[in-house]
Protein backbone atom coordinates (compact mmCIF):
# COMPACT_ATOMS: atom_id res chain seq x y z
CA UNK A 1 0.00 0.00 0.00
CA UNK A 2 1.21 3.06 -0.63
CA UNK A 3 2.39 5.00 2.41
CA UNK A 4 -0.42 7.26 4.13
CA UNK A 5 2.07 10.64 4.00
CA UNK A 6 2.22 10.04 -0.02
CA UNK A 7 -1.61 10.15 -0.62
CA UNK A 8 -2.95 12.47 -2.57
CA UNK A 9 -6.04 14.42 -0.42
CA UNK A 10 -8.29 12.93 -3.32
CA UNK A 11 -6.88 9.24 -2.24
CA UNK A 12 -6.65 9.97 1.84
CA UNK A 13 -10.46 10.82 1.55
CA UNK A 14 -11.43 7.54 0.19
CA UNK A 15 -9.85 5.89 2.45
CA UNK A 16 -10.85 7.46 4.81
CA UNK A 17 -14.74 6.65 3.31
CA UNK A 18 -13.90 3.35 3.22
CA UNK A 19 -12.38 2.68 6.16
CA UNK A 20 -9.10 1.29 5.09
CA UNK A 21 -7.51 3.73 7.68
CA UNK A 22 -8.01 6.35 10.70
CA UNK A 23 -7.60 10.19 10.27
CA UNK A 24 -5.65 9.06 13.75
CA UNK A 25 -3.61 7.06 11.88
CA UNK A 26 -3.20 9.91 8.92
CA UNK A 27 -2.55 12.03 11.69
CA UNK A 28 0.49 10.32 12.81
CA UNK A 29 2.29 9.12 10.30
CA UNK A 30 2.26 12.89 9.64
CA UNK A 31 3.27 13.76 12.98
CA UNK A 32 6.35 11.05 12.90
CA UNK A 33 7.30 12.57 9.29
CA UNK A 34 7.57 16.12 10.55
CA UNK A 35 9.85 14.52 13.66
CA UNK A 36 11.94 12.76 11.27
CA UNK A 37 12.84 15.98 9.02
CA UNK A 38 12.67 18.18 11.87
CA UNK A 39 15.54 19.45 10.17
CA UNK A 40 13.80 21.16 7.60
CA UNK A 41 12.24 23.72 9.75
CA UNK A 42 9.37 23.72 7.59
CA UNK A 43 7.12 24.18 10.93
CA UNK A 44 7.67 26.91 13.72
CA UNK A 45 5.28 25.16 16.07
CA UNK A 46 3.66 21.89 15.42
CA UNK A 47 1.43 21.21 17.04
CA UNK A 48 1.14 17.55 17.25
CA UNK A 49 -1.60 16.82 20.34
CA UNK A 50 -4.09 19.36 18.35
CA UNK A 51 -3.67 17.19 15.57
CA UNK A 52 -4.37 13.85 17.47
CA UNK A 53 -7.54 15.67 19.36
CA UNK A 54 -9.19 17.15 15.77
CA UNK A 55 -7.82 13.41 14.16
CA UNK A 56 -9.96 11.41 16.94
CA UNK A 57 -13.14 13.80 16.59
CA UNK A 58 -12.41 13.57 12.84
CA UNK A 59 -12.72 9.61 13.14
CA UNK A 60 -16.21 10.42 15.14
CA UNK A 61 -17.87 12.20 12.14
CA UNK A 62 -16.67 9.51 9.79
CA UNK A 63 -18.32 6.81 11.87
CA UNK A 64 -21.64 8.92 12.15
CA UNK A 65 -21.61 9.50 8.71
CA UNK A 66 -21.09 13.30 8.95
CA UNK A 67 -17.73 13.79 7.34
CA UNK A 68 -16.90 17.54 5.62
CA UNK A 69 -15.05 17.95 2.83
CA UNK A 70 -11.55 17.98 4.60
CA UNK A 71 -12.79 15.34 6.63
CA UNK A 72 -9.60 14.43 8.73
CA UNK A 73 -7.32 16.16 6.13
CA UNK A 74 -3.92 17.02 7.94
CA UNK A 75 -2.92 20.29 7.11
CA UNK A 76 -0.15 22.74 7.51
CA UNK A 77 -1.70 26.28 8.08
CA UNK A 78 1.00 29.49 7.11
CA UNK A 79 1.67 31.57 10.58
CA UNK A 80 0.36 34.45 9.38
CA UNK A 81 -3.35 32.66 9.88
CA UNK A 82 -4.49 33.39 13.45
CA UNK A 83 -5.58 30.09 15.45
CA UNK A 84 -7.21 29.97 18.27
CA UNK A 85 -5.10 29.70 21.31
CA UNK A 86 -2.29 28.20 19.20
CA UNK A 87 0.78 30.60 18.67
CA UNK A 88 0.94 32.59 15.83
CA UNK A 89 4.27 34.47 14.98
CA UNK A 90 3.77 35.87 11.20
CA UNK A 91 7.43 34.69 11.37
CA UNK A 92 8.50 37.86 13.67
CA UNK A 93 9.85 38.43 16.83
CA UNK A 94 7.46 41.07 17.52
CA UNK A 95 4.99 38.45 17.49
CA UNK A 96 6.77 36.05 18.64
CA UNK A 97 4.45 34.84 21.73
CA UNK A 98 1.76 36.47 20.19
CA UNK A 99 -1.36 33.78 21.16
CA UNK A 100 -4.33 34.91 19.30
CA UNK A 101 -8.15 34.72 20.77
CA UNK A 102 -9.85 33.82 17.21
CA UNK A 103 -9.32 31.95 14.27
CA UNK A 104 -9.35 33.10 10.75
CA UNK A 105 -12.10 32.73 9.07
CA UNK A 106 -10.01 30.74 6.07
CA UNK A 107 -8.78 28.28 8.62
CA UNK A 108 -11.96 28.25 10.67
CA UNK A 109 -13.26 27.16 7.01
CA UNK A 110 -11.35 24.69 7.24
CA UNK A 111 -11.48 22.89 10.29
CA UNK A 112 -15.46 23.64 9.75
CA UNK A 113 -15.08 20.94 6.76
CA UNK A 114 -12.81 18.41 8.86
CA UNK A 115 -9.30 19.45 8.08
CA UNK A 116 -6.80 18.68 10.65
CA UNK A 117 -4.41 21.13 11.96
CA UNK A 118 -0.40 19.58 12.30
CA UNK A 119 1.31 22.93 12.75
CA UNK A 120 1.72 26.98 12.15
CA UNK A 121 3.94 27.07 8.86
CA UNK A 122 7.14 28.89 8.52
CA UNK A 123 7.74 31.49 6.16
CA UNK A 124 9.00 34.87 5.65
CA UNK A 125 8.73 37.64 8.25
CA UNK A 126 5.01 39.59 7.73
CA UNK A 127 5.00 37.38 4.90
CA UNK A 128 7.74 39.80 3.09
CA UNK A 129 10.45 38.02 1.15
CA UNK A 130 11.08 35.41 -1.63
CA UNK A 131 13.41 32.74 0.22
CA UNK A 132 11.99 32.21 3.81
CA UNK A 133 14.98 33.94 4.67
CA UNK A 134 13.78 36.46 6.68
CA UNK A 135 11.73 34.43 9.22
CA UNK A 136 12.91 35.08 12.60
CA UNK A 137 12.95 31.29 12.86
CA UNK A 138 15.61 30.37 10.61
CA UNK A 139 14.39 29.60 6.91
CA UNK A 140 12.59 26.87 5.91
CA UNK A 141 14.71 24.15 3.69
CA UNK A 142 14.31 23.48 0.42
CA UNK A 143 13.09 19.12 0.29
CA UNK A 144 15.03 19.52 -2.87
CA UNK A 145 18.84 19.95 -4.09
CA UNK A 146 20.72 20.56 -7.42
CA UNK A 147 21.82 16.84 -8.70
CA UNK A 148 24.98 18.14 -8.83
CA UNK A 149 25.72 19.54 -4.82
CA UNK A 150 22.97 17.36 -2.84
CA UNK A 151 24.47 18.29 0.43
CA UNK A 152 24.15 22.24 -0.55
CA UNK A 153 20.73 23.37 0.99
CA UNK A 154 18.26 25.54 -1.43
CA UNK A 155 15.60 27.62 -0.69
CA UNK A 156 11.98 27.00 -0.56
CA UNK A 157 10.79 30.00 -1.83
CA UNK A 158 8.94 32.64 -0.14
CA UNK A 159 7.14 34.02 1.52
CA UNK A 160 4.95 30.93 1.83
CA UNK A 161 7.98 28.55 1.89
CA UNK A 162 7.16 26.60 5.22
CA UNK A 163 3.91 25.52 3.54
CA UNK A 164 5.72 24.65 0.05
CA UNK A 165 8.67 22.62 1.97
CA UNK A 166 5.74 20.58 4.47
CA UNK A 167 4.01 19.49 1.07
CA UNK A 168 6.86 18.69 -0.97
CA UNK A 169 8.05 16.66 1.83
CA UNK A 170 5.21 14.46 2.57
CA UNK A 171 4.99 16.80 6.13
CA UNK A 172 1.45 17.72 5.32
CA UNK A 173 -1.07 16.37 2.61
CA UNK A 174 -1.87 20.04 2.10
CA UNK A 175 -0.87 23.71 3.06
CA UNK A 176 -2.61 27.54 3.41
CA UNK A 177 -0.76 30.07 2.00
CA UNK A 178 -0.80 33.31 1.54
CA UNK A 179 -0.15 35.49 -1.48
CA UNK A 180 0.61 39.45 -1.75
CA UNK A 181 3.05 39.56 -5.21
CA UNK A 182 3.78 35.54 -5.70
CA UNK A 183 4.05 34.15 -1.86
CA UNK A 184 2.07 30.95 -3.22
CA UNK A 185 3.17 30.73 -6.52
CA UNK A 186 6.70 31.20 -6.49
CA UNK A 187 7.73 28.64 -3.40
CA UNK A 188 4.67 26.25 -4.71
CA UNK A 189 7.24 26.25 -8.33
CA UNK A 190 10.60 26.07 -6.17
CA UNK A 191 9.54 23.26 -4.34
CA UNK A 192 7.86 21.26 -7.36
CA UNK A 193 3.74 21.52 -5.99
CA UNK A 194 1.02 23.28 -7.27
CA UNK A 195 -0.15 26.59 -5.53
CA UNK A 196 -3.00 28.63 -6.85
CA UNK A 197 -3.59 32.93 -5.49
CA UNK A 198 -7.39 32.74 -6.43
CA UNK A 199 -8.86 36.13 -7.38
CA UNK A 200 -8.69 39.01 -4.69
CA UNK A 201 -11.93 38.56 -2.66
CA UNK A 202 -12.49 35.01 -3.13
CA UNK A 203 -11.16 33.80 0.52
CA UNK A 204 -11.30 36.18 3.52
CA UNK A 205 -8.80 38.12 4.62
CA UNK A 206 -10.33 38.33 8.26
CA UNK A 207 -7.33 36.94 11.10
CA UNK A 208 -4.31 36.96 8.72
CA UNK A 209 -1.74 38.85 9.47
CA UNK A 210 -2.22 42.40 7.49
CA UNK A 211 0.69 42.94 4.52
CA UNK A 212 -0.76 44.96 1.88
CA UNK A 213 -4.26 44.74 2.23
CA UNK A 214 -5.11 45.54 -1.69
CA UNK A 215 -3.03 42.90 -2.66
CA UNK A 216 -3.25 39.95 0.24
CA UNK A 217 -4.86 36.71 -0.50
CA UNK A 218 -5.28 33.48 1.00
CA UNK A 219 -5.36 29.94 -1.03
CA UNK A 220 -4.32 26.43 -1.06
CA UNK A 221 -1.01 24.29 -1.57
CA UNK A 222 -1.25 20.77 -2.74
CA UNK A 223 0.38 18.14 -4.32
CA UNK A 224 -2.06 18.10 -7.10
CA UNK A 225 -4.37 20.50 -9.17
CA UNK A 226 -7.03 18.39 -7.87
CA UNK A 227 -6.27 18.80 -4.45
CA UNK A 228 -5.44 21.86 -4.97
CA UNK A 229 -9.37 22.37 -6.26
CA UNK A 230 -11.13 20.62 -2.90
CA UNK A 231 -9.15 22.96 -0.66
CA UNK A 232 -9.96 26.14 -2.32
CA UNK A 233 -14.09 24.51 -2.03
CA UNK A 234 -13.45 24.61 1.48
CA UNK A 235 -11.49 27.75 2.28
CA UNK A 236 -13.41 30.63 0.04
CA UNK A 237 -16.82 32.65 0.62
CA UNK A 238 -17.73 35.83 1.18
CA UNK A 239 -17.57 36.72 5.06
CA UNK A 240 -19.18 39.68 6.32
CA UNK A 241 -16.39 40.30 8.66
CA UNK A 242 -14.38 41.15 5.55
CA UNK A 243 -15.70 43.95 3.57
CA UNK A 244 -13.11 43.12 0.35
CA UNK A 245 -14.60 39.47 0.41
CA UNK A 246 -16.60 38.85 -2.53
CA UNK A 247 -20.33 37.89 -2.42
CA UNK A 248 -19.83 35.82 -4.65
CA UNK A 249 -21.08 31.72 -5.16
CA UNK A 250 -18.37 28.93 -4.58
CA UNK A 251 -18.87 26.49 -7.28
CA UNK A 252 -17.53 22.98 -7.20
CA UNK A 253 -14.44 23.65 -8.58
CA UNK A 254 -13.72 20.21 -8.89
CA UNK A 255 -16.45 19.24 -11.34
CA UNK A 256 -15.05 21.62 -14.16
CA UNK A 257 -11.12 19.66 -13.82
CA UNK A 258 -11.67 16.94 -16.18
CA UNK A 259 -13.24 19.40 -19.01
CA UNK A 260 -10.27 19.51 -20.75
CA UNK A 261 -8.77 22.84 -22.90
CA UNK A 262 -10.13 21.73 -26.26
CA UNK A 263 -12.18 25.28 -28.23
CA UNK A 264 -9.51 27.59 -24.80
CA UNK A 265 -7.76 30.23 -26.26
CA UNK A 266 -4.52 30.36 -24.17
CA UNK A 267 -2.23 33.80 -24.18
CA UNK A 268 1.35 33.77 -24.51
CA UNK A 269 2.27 37.37 -23.47
CA UNK A 270 5.76 38.64 -25.02
CA UNK A 271 6.42 41.02 -22.35
CA UNK A 272 7.30 37.79 -20.12
CA UNK A 273 10.50 37.95 -22.15
CA UNK A 274 12.22 40.63 -20.70
CA UNK A 275 14.45 42.92 -22.53
CA UNK A 276 18.29 40.83 -21.29
CA UNK A 277 16.14 37.34 -21.80
CA UNK A 278 14.61 34.50 -19.99
CA UNK A 279 16.93 31.72 -19.37
CA UNK A 280 16.92 29.51 -22.24
CA UNK A 281 15.54 26.75 -20.46
CA UNK A 282 12.94 28.69 -18.33
CA UNK A 283 12.04 29.93 -22.35
CA UNK A 284 12.18 25.96 -22.92
CA UNK A 285 9.95 24.76 -20.22
CA UNK A 286 7.41 27.46 -21.11
CA UNK A 287 7.37 26.46 -25.04
CA UNK A 288 6.54 22.98 -24.09
CA UNK A 289 4.08 23.91 -21.58
CA UNK A 290 2.38 25.89 -24.76
CA UNK A 291 2.97 22.36 -26.72
CA UNK A 292 1.00 20.63 -24.31
CA UNK A 293 -1.91 22.65 -24.18
CA UNK A 294 -1.75 22.11 -28.03
CA UNK A 295 -1.93 18.95 -28.10
CA UNK A 296 -4.49 18.62 -25.58
CA UNK A 297 -6.77 20.55 -27.84
CA UNK A 298 -6.24 24.22 -27.13
CA UNK A 299 -5.19 27.10 -29.49
CA UNK A 300 -2.45 29.43 -28.15
CA UNK A 301 -1.79 33.32 -29.66
CA UNK A 302 0.42 35.84 -28.51
CA UNK A 303 -0.56 39.23 -27.23
CA UNK A 304 0.84 42.00 -25.55
CA UNK A 305 0.06 43.46 -22.12
CA UNK A 306 2.43 46.51 -22.33
CA UNK A 307 2.55 47.92 -18.74
CA UNK A 308 4.18 44.53 -17.80
CA UNK A 309 7.33 46.00 -17.72
CA UNK A 310 6.30 48.46 -14.22
CA UNK A 311 4.72 46.18 -12.51
CA UNK A 312 7.78 45.03 -10.47
CA UNK A 313 8.26 49.05 -9.85
CA UNK A 314 4.59 49.39 -9.12
CA UNK A 315 4.38 46.84 -6.62
CA UNK A 316 7.17 47.45 -4.22
CA UNK A 317 5.79 51.07 -4.50
CA UNK A 318 2.22 50.20 -3.37
CA UNK A 319 3.15 46.78 -1.26
CA UNK A 320 5.50 48.95 1.14
CA UNK A 321 3.09 51.69 1.60
CA UNK A 322 0.68 49.42 2.55
CA UNK A 323 2.92 47.69 5.29
CA UNK A 324 4.22 50.21 6.73
CA UNK A 325 0.04 51.59 7.72
CA UNK A 326 -0.57 47.98 8.73
CA UNK A 327 2.62 47.47 11.18
CA UNK A 328 2.10 50.42 12.52
CA UNK A 329 0.13 48.86 15.12
CA UNK A 330 3.04 46.87 16.52
CA UNK A 331 4.21 49.51 18.93
CA UNK A 332 4.69 47.49 21.78
CA UNK A 333 1.11 48.80 23.35
CA UNK A 334 -1.38 46.26 22.08
CA UNK A 335 -0.01 42.52 20.58
CA UNK A 336 3.16 40.75 21.54
CA UNK A 337 6.31 42.29 22.05
CA UNK A 338 7.19 45.05 24.19
CA UNK A 339 10.34 46.61 25.02
CA UNK A 340 10.35 49.12 27.70
CA UNK A 341 13.19 50.10 30.50
CA UNK A 342 12.98 51.63 33.74
CA UNK A 343 12.21 55.64 33.17
CA UNK A 344 11.52 54.85 29.41
CA UNK A 345 8.68 57.33 28.30
CA UNK A 346 6.02 56.17 25.20
CA UNK A 347 8.47 56.96 22.52
CA UNK A 348 11.31 55.05 23.76
CA UNK A 349 9.01 52.11 24.39
CA UNK A 350 7.83 52.23 20.46
CA UNK A 351 11.73 52.52 19.53
CA UNK A 352 12.85 50.21 21.30
CA UNK A 353 10.07 47.89 20.67
CA UNK A 354 10.38 48.20 16.92
CA UNK A 355 13.56 48.13 16.66
CA UNK A 356 13.95 45.06 18.52
CA UNK A 357 10.93 43.14 17.43
CA UNK A 358 11.26 43.65 13.66
CA UNK A 359 14.03 42.28 11.39
CA UNK A 360 16.02 43.68 8.73
CA UNK A 361 13.70 43.54 5.29
CA UNK A 362 10.10 44.85 7.43
CA UNK A 363 12.23 47.77 8.78
CA UNK A 364 13.32 48.90 4.67
CA UNK A 365 9.75 48.38 3.90
CA UNK A 366 8.68 49.99 6.82
CA UNK A 367 10.90 52.89 5.62
CA UNK A 368 10.38 52.23 2.06
CA UNK A 369 6.19 52.78 2.41
CA UNK A 370 6.23 55.58 4.90
CA UNK A 371 8.70 57.71 2.26
CA UNK A 372 5.87 57.14 -0.63
CA UNK A 373 3.27 57.84 1.85
CA UNK A 374 4.78 61.18 3.04
CA UNK A 375 3.25 64.38 2.41
CA UNK A 376 5.10 65.58 -0.88
CA UNK A 377 6.13 62.53 -2.64
CA UNK A 378 2.72 60.34 -1.99
CA UNK A 379 1.50 61.93 -5.40
CA UNK A 380 4.84 61.14 -6.83
CA UNK A 381 4.83 57.55 -5.87
CA UNK A 382 1.66 56.54 -4.02
CA UNK A 383 -0.63 57.79 -6.69
CA UNK A 384 1.37 57.44 -9.89
CA UNK A 385 1.97 53.49 -9.13
CA UNK A 386 -1.83 53.14 -8.22
CA UNK A 387 -2.47 55.45 -11.82
CA UNK A 388 -0.18 52.35 -13.34
CA UNK A 389 -1.65 49.76 -11.62
CA UNK A 390 -4.64 50.05 -13.00
CA UNK A 391 -3.39 50.30 -16.57
CA UNK A 392 -1.58 47.02 -15.47
CA UNK A 393 -5.25 45.69 -14.97
CA UNK A 394 -6.58 47.06 -17.94
CA UNK A 395 -3.62 44.97 -19.97
CA UNK A 396 -5.35 41.91 -18.40
CA UNK A 397 -8.86 43.02 -19.13
CA UNK A 398 -8.38 43.66 -22.62
CA UNK A 399 -6.83 40.50 -23.37
CA UNK A 400 -9.21 38.48 -21.41
CA UNK A 401 -12.41 41.02 -23.36
CA UNK A 402 -10.96 40.47 -27.21
CA UNK A 403 -9.31 37.31 -27.03
CA UNK A 404 -8.09 34.98 -24.35
CA UNK A 405 -9.64 32.41 -21.94
CA UNK A 406 -6.12 31.93 -19.98
CA UNK A 407 -2.96 33.25 -19.98
CA UNK A 408 0.50 31.16 -20.11
CA UNK A 409 3.78 32.31 -18.53
CA UNK A 410 6.70 30.71 -16.72
CA UNK A 411 6.17 31.50 -12.96
CA UNK A 412 9.57 32.07 -11.93
CA UNK A 413 12.75 33.01 -14.10
CA UNK A 414 14.91 30.96 -12.16
CA UNK A 415 14.62 27.70 -10.11
CA UNK A 416 15.36 27.55 -6.43
CA UNK A 417 18.81 29.20 -5.42
CA UNK A 418 21.43 27.67 -2.40
CA UNK A 419 20.72 29.27 0.79
CA UNK A 420 24.11 30.47 0.97
CA UNK A 421 23.97 32.02 -2.52
CA UNK A 422 20.89 34.13 -1.77
CA UNK A 423 21.09 37.77 -3.48
CA UNK A 424 22.53 40.24 -0.90
CA UNK A 425 21.06 43.04 -2.66
CA UNK A 426 17.49 43.84 -2.15
CA UNK A 427 16.35 44.50 -5.42
CA UNK A 428 18.10 41.16 -7.07
CA UNK A 429 15.77 39.50 -4.81
CA UNK A 430 13.01 41.62 -5.84
CA UNK A 431 13.14 39.86 -9.24
CA UNK A 432 12.11 36.75 -8.13
CA UNK A 433 8.63 38.11 -8.33
CA UNK A 434 8.74 39.45 -11.78
CA UNK A 435 6.08 36.90 -13.11
CA UNK A 436 3.88 37.19 -10.35
CA UNK A 437 3.30 40.50 -9.27
CA UNK A 438 1.35 41.40 -12.10
CA UNK A 439 -1.18 38.84 -11.33
CA UNK A 440 -2.05 40.53 -8.00
CA UNK A 441 -1.95 43.85 -8.64
CA UNK A 442 -4.65 42.92 -11.38
CA UNK A 443 -6.64 40.73 -8.39
CA UNK A 444 -6.52 37.90 -10.84
CA UNK A 445 -6.20 34.37 -10.57
CA UNK A 446 -3.24 32.66 -10.88
CA UNK A 447 -2.00 29.32 -10.42
CA UNK A 448 1.35 27.36 -10.19
CA UNK A 449 1.80 23.90 -11.72
CA UNK A 450 5.09 22.47 -12.14
CA UNK A 451 6.26 20.96 -15.32
CA UNK A 452 9.81 19.67 -15.34
CA UNK A 453 12.68 19.66 -14.11
CA UNK A 454 15.95 21.90 -14.83
CA UNK A 455 19.38 20.75 -16.10
CA UNK A 456 20.00 21.30 -12.44
CA UNK A 457 17.05 18.69 -11.81
CA UNK A 458 15.18 21.03 -9.70
CA UNK A 459 11.39 21.52 -10.19
CA UNK A 460 9.79 24.27 -12.33
CA UNK A 461 6.10 25.40 -12.15
CA UNK A 462 4.40 27.00 -15.06
CA UNK A 463 1.69 30.16 -14.06
CA UNK A 464 -1.59 29.88 -15.75
CA UNK A 465 -3.42 33.21 -15.11
CA UNK A 466 -7.82 34.18 -15.82
CA UNK A 467 -10.27 36.30 -16.03
CA UNK A 468 -11.66 37.60 -12.13
CA UNK A 469 -13.81 34.17 -10.09
CA UNK A 470 -12.77 32.22 -12.93
CA UNK A 471 -10.97 30.10 -11.15
CA UNK A 472 -12.18 26.99 -12.87
CA UNK A 473 -10.91 27.52 -16.34
CA UNK A 474 -7.48 28.56 -14.56
CA UNK A 475 -7.91 24.88 -12.50
CA UNK A 476 -9.32 23.06 -15.81
CA UNK A 477 -5.98 24.47 -18.26
CA UNK A 478 -3.73 23.50 -14.82
CA UNK A 479 -5.02 19.84 -14.60
CA UNK A 480 -4.40 19.88 -18.59
CA UNK A 481 -1.04 20.67 -18.08
CA UNK A 482 -0.15 18.30 -14.99
CA UNK A 483 -1.66 15.37 -17.09
CA UNK A 484 0.62 16.21 -20.28
CA UNK A 485 3.56 17.06 -18.35
CA UNK A 486 2.98 13.83 -15.64
CA UNK A 487 5.90 15.52 -13.00
CA UNK A 488 6.03 12.57 -11.18
CA UNK A 489 9.37 13.52 -9.51
CA UNK A 490 9.97 13.61 -5.87
CA UNK A 491 12.71 15.62 -3.46
CA UNK A 492 15.94 13.29 -2.99
CA UNK A 493 15.46 13.51 0.53
CA UNK A 494 12.47 11.06 0.03
CA UNK A 495 14.58 8.53 -1.44
CA UNK A 496 16.85 7.50 1.72
N1 LIG B 1 8.21 38.24 -2.55
C1 LIG B 1 7.23 39.29 -2.53
C2 LIG B 1 7.56 40.29 -1.45
O1 LIG B 1 8.56 40.14 -0.85
C3 LIG B 1 5.86 38.72 -2.36
C4 LIG B 1 5.55 38.38 -0.97
C5 LIG B 1 4.16 37.86 -0.84
O2 LIG B 1 3.49 37.55 -1.81
N2 LIG B 1 3.71 37.82 0.40
O3 LIG B 1 6.83 41.21 -1.21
Amino acid sequence: MTKLTDLTIAEARRGLAAKDFTAVDLAEAHIAAMEAHAGLNAYVTPTPDTAREMAAASDARIAKGEAGAMEGIPLAIKDLFCTDGTRTTAGSNILGNFVPPYESTVSANLWGAGAVLLGKANLDEFAMGSSNTTSAFGGAVNPWTRAAEPDRQLVPGGSSGGSAAAVAARLALGATGTDTGGSIRQPASFCGISGLKPTYGRCSRWGIVAFASSLDQAGPMARTVGDVAIMLGAMAGHDPKDSTSAPVAVPDFTAALEQGVKGLTVGIPKEYRPDEGLSPEIEAIWTRGMEMLKDAGAETVDISLPHTKYALATYYIIAPAEASSNLARYDGVRYGLRVLDEGDGLNDMYCKTRAAGFGAEVKRRILIGTYALSAGYYDAYYLKAQKVRSLIAKDFKDAFDTSVDVILTPTTPSAAFPMDDEPTDPVTMYLNDVFTVPTSLAGLPGLSVPVALTEQGLPQGLQLIGRPFDEETVLRAGRALEKAAAFTATPRLLEG
